[in-house]
Parts: structure tokens; sequence; C-alpha cells
């Protein structure tokens, strides 16, 4: 597969995802259930026009283009800053959404806090917020160890979400989207990504936090029913409804059809599952007629020429 189509799978993935959510998000399960999005729509809840993707992308789009100079904490929180600036990496020109944590963590580097400072190390700072725009650094893993890859993924969260229970749920998260960025499928990726995780987070420092992830390393998140599963926009919530959603389907679109049709963070849980999905079905079976309508398509295209150029050289 040439790599650009590789890179691009897991972005466009992430981002028909999020669009995808974005005019329906905050709506109730039970509106879903009545009216369920099958397509991509526009309005709703920001009144944008069909194909408009939110910050998960753009926050996405800003990490992996700061990834094709390499690795640099400070470049990173330079471009989020940029993006809450200038409207850098919107869709169209206008910042229509941003989580608390991440207004807060962009204001303290604002005030000069370094970027390892920044983030909300409280309990109730663990948002998705840093979840929805860590999958670029999966494509880092033919550049540095996992051991390695891992601690920088902390250090990505920690720029806006600096809460152990954040920084582990972007590492499983990483872990998995390695496994299937290999080849694997989504149950092989599923435990493969759990098994290679495992001792990392069986350290002193993260093992009061791993009873929170109980469900996810019981290796059986697939098989607990739809009413069991919480789509809102807490940090576990996501990654165990994006999870579930990848394990009960059978092609992109049904996934980040399922992650909206929860309700709840819509946008969000399409982004984080869409990534994934985008990963394993590949773009070329993302419908076109979604692709079509992505606001700055080609832009995104050319971005993930370039960062497979940074990546897999
Ligand atoms: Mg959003």
């Amino acid at each position: 597969m040439l790599t650009a189509t590789k890179t691009l799978s897991g972005l466009m993935g992430l981002c028909v995802g999020d669009a995808l959510g974005v005019p329906v998000e905050f709506t109730s399960r039970a509106e879903r259930v009545k009216s369920p999005v099958t397509t991509m729509l526009g309005y709703g809840t920001w009144n944008q026009p069909p194909g408009t993707w939110s910050d998960d992308s753009s926050l996405t789009f800003c990490l992996a283009e700061s990834l094709c100079r390499g690795y640099s904490l400070d470049a990173i929180a330079n471009s989020f800053w940029r993006w809450y600036k200038q409207a850098y990496w919107t869709a169209r020109g206008d910042l229509f959404d941003i989580g608390q944590t991440t207004h807060a963590a962009i204001m303290r580097l604002k005030q000069g806090i370094l970027p390892h400072q920044a983030g909300g190390k409280v309990e109730n700072s663990n948002g998705n917020g840093s979840l929805m725009r860590i999958l670029p650094m999966a494509y880092c893993h033919k550049i540095v160890t996992f051991n390695e890859l891992i601690a920088r993924v902390h250090d990505v969260s920690a720029i806006t979400h600096a809460h152990a229970r954040s920084q582990m749920a972007c590492g499983i998260y990483i872990s998995i989207a390695i496994a299937l960025l290999e080849g694997a499928n989504p149950q092989a990726a599923y435990l493969q990504g759990l098994e290679k995780i495992q001792s990392i987070y069986s350290e002193r420092e993260y093992i009061l936090e791993k009873p929170h992830f109980g469900r996810i390393f019981s290796g059986e998140i697939a098989k607990l029913p739809v009413e069991e599963i919480n789509s809102g926009g807490y940090v576990i919530d996501t990654l165990e409804s994006s999870l579930w959603c990848l394990l009960n389907s059978s092609s992109y679109s049904e996934t980040v059809l399922k992650a909206i049709n929860l309700g709840g963070d819509t946008d969000t849980t399409a982004a984080v599952v869409g990534g994934l999905a985008g990963i394993y079905y590949g773009v070329e079976n993302i419908p076109q007629a979604w692709i079509n309508q992505i606001a700055r398509k080609q832009d995104i295209i050319n971005l993930a020429e370039r960062f497979a150029a940074a990546v897999y050289t």
C-alpha cells in the first residue's frame, strides 16, 4: 500500500466521522434512535454546511503537520495556539467548538507556561479532548521504540490533558491503532494493543488508574449491551464506545454511523473510532460521496502526503 494512502486512511477516517457527527452533537440517544443519521448532513447543532469538521480534526491536522517537521512538543503546542488564535486548520476559517480543558490549557500556554505544565491535572479534566486528536502519533511507530512512543503520547496528551487517565486512554488507543497499521483485524488489534501496553500500565504511577479501564482491559468490551455503553464527553466513555463500535461493525460507514447514533458527543466518538476504522478499512472504503463533501479535501490529501513522507522514510 502507498504510504500516503495509509496516512490518508487514518486522517480522512477521523475527519469524515467528525463531520458526520457535527450536525447532531449533544443530541440524545433517544433522538438518534427515533431519527438515525444515515449520511452526511449539514446545519443542526452548529449551523454548519455539510462536510464541516470541528476541533477534533483541526487539532489532529495540527499535530500531523507538526510531526512532518519532527517531534517537538513546543511546535505542537504552538500549532494548537495558532488554531485558537488564527483559526489555523479550521474547516471554513471559523472556530466553533472548543472543550473547556483545552481552552484553559491554551490560555496557560498564552501566559508563557510551558507545554509540559499547561494541561489540566485534576480528575475532572478527563474529557476526551486529547484522545480525539492523538491519532497521528500512531504513525510514528517506525521511528521510535514502542515505550518511547507511548512516553511521547503521554506528553502530547499533557499539553491539554495531563491527568494519568487521559494519558492512558491515549496510550491504549495508540497501541491499538499501531496493531491496525501493522495489519491486524479489529479484534486482534484490540487484544494485541492491550497486551503490548500492559507492562507500562502495571507500573506504580498508573496502577491506581487502571481500574477505570477495567471493562477495556477485560478484552470483552464488545460483548456489553448498548445500554451499558456511554457516549458523553468523558474520556473513558469515548474510548469504550469507540472500541465497542469498531468491534461490532463490519464496514467504515457502519462503524461511524453506529458511533453517531449513540448520541451525546457524536462528533468526537465518531472521530476517535473513525480514525481506527479508516486505518483498517482503508480510505478507498470510505464512501466517496462523503469524502467529496469534506471541507478542504485537497489540503487534507496534501497533508497526508507530506506526513507519509516524514514518518515512512
Ligand atoms: Mg468537535
